[in-house]
């Protein structure tokens, strides 16, 4: 030990722990999704990378989420953050072996207005991006006929572009990727607790690093507390549950439906979106009630993944309400032309929201920046915000 070294100078913290690092270019706080595929695409650029995060393993959002890349019902600016994404989630599944399907998805349409939606962003993207299919092709694929006196579609769309990826698998396996590359550390079980240029404080000790990136999703407020205030970032928490995929479902891609269009940009950009939600206030007020996306998504083992509802709030309650649960599952079995699904898991996911715009990029003293995505496509934009932040494409957003 060099004893001439003062304990401060080496990064010893008060209680003489020595953080186990060296500086790095680029040190990311967070292992979910966002945070990694930064550090991925930083390894791609040749960049020396740590990421510090404070659980075992990933558990916040990137593993609680449907594993859907909603690349074609962006909008806008995100729209082209969704196609790099794209590129970037197959570039890296190829690199480490994440399972990653170009299975696209199914937005079924169960009322003329519906389909009308689909059709108006068809006429907006083109048919190659936006494929319109009959009631008989999505009963094909989705199973089906559906029971009497339920809503039976009247035809709906075939996103080819959309991604599949495995929520469980995917950012633990990226984790494991980087982990076996030069240059790259990863800390587990270490919470940062502060950060400043060149510098992050965390419960190992300082670490240094020339580039510091906070992608901490909801807890932003735990460190910044004035920056997510800034941006009104609130927790949004979602009811979910995995299923047994009924037998007649043949398909790898998502399954979206009316309630789906009320809630990407895409699809609410549409003339008809107006008339859509004052129908579905008609029809489904229950759902509204509960902020419904009702979709579902295939794991790799067969099993469906069902949900989901939306309620905002600064501190997320941990209580999962049942009736909410039984809803999304009664309008998934309808969707899919069953009685009942058979439920092997139910949990709650939480992300970070703001209704004053769908990311968070602030610059909170030079070299450091906060990242977040305050919309719940940070699985569909993560890959694609990664390379506008190393590209210096992504503009601060306060
Ligand atoms: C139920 C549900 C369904 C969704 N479905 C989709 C979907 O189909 N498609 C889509 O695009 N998006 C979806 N989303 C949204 C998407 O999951 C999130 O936008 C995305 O995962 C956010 O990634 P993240 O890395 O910012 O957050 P997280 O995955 O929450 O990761 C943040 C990490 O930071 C760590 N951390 C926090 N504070 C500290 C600290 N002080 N020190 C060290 N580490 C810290 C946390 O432990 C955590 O691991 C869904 C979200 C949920 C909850």
């Amino acid at each position: 030990m060099d004893t001439a070294t003062p304990s401060r100078e080496r990064g010893v913290d008060d209680l003489g722990r020595e953080p186990p690092n060296g500086s790095s270019d680029v040190l990311i706080v967070g292992a979910g999704i966002v945070g990694l595929a930064h550090a991925y695409e930083a390894v791609r650029r040749g960049q020396s990378v740590t990421v510090v995060e404070r659980d075992h393993e990933p558990v916040g959002a990137s593993v609680r989420n449907f594993g859907h890349c909603c690349v074609t019902a962006q909008h806008g600016d995100l729209l082209e953050t969704a196609y790099a994404s794209r590129a970037g989630w197959l570039h890296a599944a190829e690199a480490t072996g994440m399972w990653a399907r170009e299975a696209g998805a199914y937005v079924v349409a169960r009322s003329p207005v519906e389909l009308a939606v689909l059709e108006e962003l068809r006429a907006e993207r083109g048919g190659d991006s936006v494929r319109l299919c009959t009631a008989a092709q999505l009963a094909e694929a989705l199973g089906g006929p559906d029971p009497d006196g339920r809503r039976p579609a009247v035809g709906g769309a075939f996103l080819p572009d959309d991604l599949r990826v495995n929520p469980r698998t995917a950012a633990p396996a990226l984790a494991e990727w980087l982990s076996g590359q030069p240059g790259v550390q990863l800390h587990w079980g270490t919470a940062v607790t502060g950060a400043e240029s060149g510098t992050v404080h965390t419960t190992r000790g300082t670490f240094t690093a020339a580039r510091v990136l906070l992608c901490v999703g909801h807890d932003l407020d735990r460190l910044f507390p004035q920056a997510a205030e800034d941006h009104g970032v609130e927790r949004c928490r979602l009811t979910m549950a995995r299923v047994t995929a009924p037998e007649s479902l043949r398909t790898e891609a998502a399954v979206l439906t009316g309630t789906s269009m009320l809630r990407y940009d895409g699809f609410t950009a549409q003339p008809s979106a107006t008339a859509l939600r004052t129908e579905t206030t008609e029809h489904s007020p229950e759902l509204l009630d509960i902020g419904a996306n009702v979709m579902c998504t295939a794991l790799p083992d067969g099993t469906l993944l069902v949900g989901d509802s939306h309620s905002y709030a600064p501190t997320a309650s941990p209580f999962v309400d049942e009736g909410a649960a039984q809803l999304l599952l009664d309008a998934t079995a309808e969707l899919l032309g069953v009685d009942t699904l058979r439920v092997r898991e139910r949990w709650q996911g939480v992300y970070a929201s703001s209704a004053r715009g769908p990311l968070l990029v602030r610059d909170l003293a030079p070299g450091v920046r906060a990242l977040a995505v305050t919309s719940g496509i940070g699985m569909t934009l993560s890959f694609g915000l990664a390379a506008a932040t190393f590209d210096g494409a992504l503009q601060p957003t306060h």
